[in-house]
């Protein structure tokens, strides 16, 4: 993608530059869309003593300011982005939950376009093949078994940027599913699973490498059967997403999370209502309500997508969970970035990588953001 404002040189000057080993205090170099490894002439911003974290990165998330990108549209999809985007979160996936054969085919050729253009790192279908136990708001009446002719059509569709599949290891032809994404360069993530630890080790095996929204929508961690929540952390392949908003897992098992793993990887899971304060929404086909921030299937009592934004998420881990900054800004960045297999162009303030980041305000809210260089 062309770069605009490409020659354009910026410093920043009295930063707190959180990087992954540790905060740096000094200047950020900033040329031609990318951190600089040496000084440049130009424009000069005092940031008086600000922390500077690297851009957000969010690999799993549904929409946010009403909008969603279940549909594949591009007027919602760069809605949403952009709302994501002012709240830091430079790189973004577009998750589908799960629709019948035509809605997902229409929405990954639509969301093809806006990954191609930059606007999205890729496509996560989160389903549809989950466990219909363990279906938290999907429909589980369109819930199915892997079907490797539906997969290999949606792969085909996205012209390469369906990045991610979330899939139950514990249904049946889910391995061979695992593997073809494997083969075909999608990432294949264990999440909506009724399975055993045992299945989902089978998962990582054949390659699957992250564990979607641990802890939620999948068999709790029972000190006897450890379930896919242990059979996660315990491998050094694998990275866990957490959505740290508070209530889909609270901070002191946020807080065992990263204490049994450096591979956590902060989420939002946030759909069209983030942003857009308490009122009723739809997420795929079912209808959500959003009290005091709180989504929940109408009628229920079953969490859906979050409200929250990745400047949330990040914050609360400083806050709530009381992690470290830089460790708090790797889980919102570098270990999503890795997981994405992006982490030579994103992920940290280093000399050569884009220039995403975002300024922080004295209580770790977000100042400022800047996307390859550019302010947004
Ligand atoms: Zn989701």
């Amino acid at each position: 993608m062309a770069k605009p404002d490409d020659d354009r040189a910026v410093t920043l000057t009295n930063a707190r530059i959180v990087l992954p080993d540790g905060v740096r205090d000094g200047a950020l170099h900033i040329s031609r869309g990318t951190v600089s490894g040496a000084p440049v002439a130009g424009e000069v911003i005092d940031l008086d003593g600000r922390y500077v974290v690297p851009g957000f990165v969010d690999m799993h998330v549904h929409g946010g300011a009403g909008a969603s990108y279940q549909l594949g549209d591009p007027d919602d999809a760069h809605r949403a982005a952009s709302f994501h985007l002012a709240h830091g979160t430079t790189t973004t996936m577009a998750s589908l939950v799960t629709g019948d054969q035509e809605e997902l085919a229409r929405a990954v050729e639509g969301l093809a376009d806006l990954a191609a253009d930059g606007v999205l790192a890729g496509v996560h279908l989160e389903g549809p093949y989950l466990a219909r136990s363990r279906c938290g708001a999907h429909d589980p009446a369109l819930l199915r078994d892997p079907d490797p002719a539906e997969f290999r059509r949606l792969v085909r569709l996205g012209r390469g940027h369906v990045r991610m599949i979330t899939l139950a290891p514990e249904l049946p032809g889910a391995l061979d599913l695992v593997r073809e994404a494997v083969d075909a360069g999608v990432i294949a993530a264990v999440g909506h699973t009724d399975g055993t630890g045992q299945a989902a080790r089978a998962a990582f095996d054949a390659g699957a490498r992250v564990a979607t929204h641990l802890f939620n929508a999948m068999r709790p961690l029972h000190h006897r059967e450890g379930g896919p929540v242990a059979a996660a952390l315990n491998d050094p392949r694998v990275t866990v997403e957490l959505i740290n908003d508070g209530v889909h897992v609270e901070p002191a098992v946020a807080r065992l999370a990263f204490a049994a793993t450096p591979r956590v990887a902060l989420i939002t899971d946030a759909m069209a209502a983030a942003g857009m304060g308490d009122g009723d929404y739809r997420l795929g086909v079912m209808d959500v309500e959003v009290r005091d921030g709180r989504a929940t299937l109408a009628g229920g009592t079953s969490i859906a997508g979050s409200t929250i934004t990745m400047a949330d998420a990040f914050r609360r881990a400083v806050t709530d969970v009381g992690l470290p900054i830089e460790r708090a800004a790797g889980a919102a960045s570098l270990t999503p970035a890795r997981a994405l297999g992006i982490d030579s162009r994103v992920g940290s303030l280093e000399p050569g990588k884009d220039a995403d980041l975002a300024v922080l305000d004295d209580d770790l809210k977000i100042a400022w953001v800047m996307k390859q260089g550019r302010r947004v």
